[in-house]
């Protein structure tokens, strides 16, 4: 058991911009190439953000690739 296996579903809502809440995913849309669409909503103030994923199917390249 040397290699962990990585939780692809897992996705972690973004803070609030607003109120700093936790923000929770409302919605996701699978796009054509390959991403997805992520829509997060606060349940405190309704603040609306979307997030598109870069490369789901792959999320340890993603993390690899991380810069910022
Ligand atoms: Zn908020």
């Amino acid at each position: 058991m040397s290699a962990p296996a990585p939780s692809p579903a897992e996705i972690k809502p973004p803070r609030c911009a607003m109120c700093r809440g936790r923000m929770v995913l409302t919605r996701r849309e699978p796009q054509t190439n390959g991403t997805e669409k992520l829509t997060f909503n606060c349940p405190k103030c309704e603040y609306v953000k979307v997030k598109q994923t870069e490369d789901p199917l792959h999320p340890t390249s993603r993390q690899a690739r991380r810069r910022r």
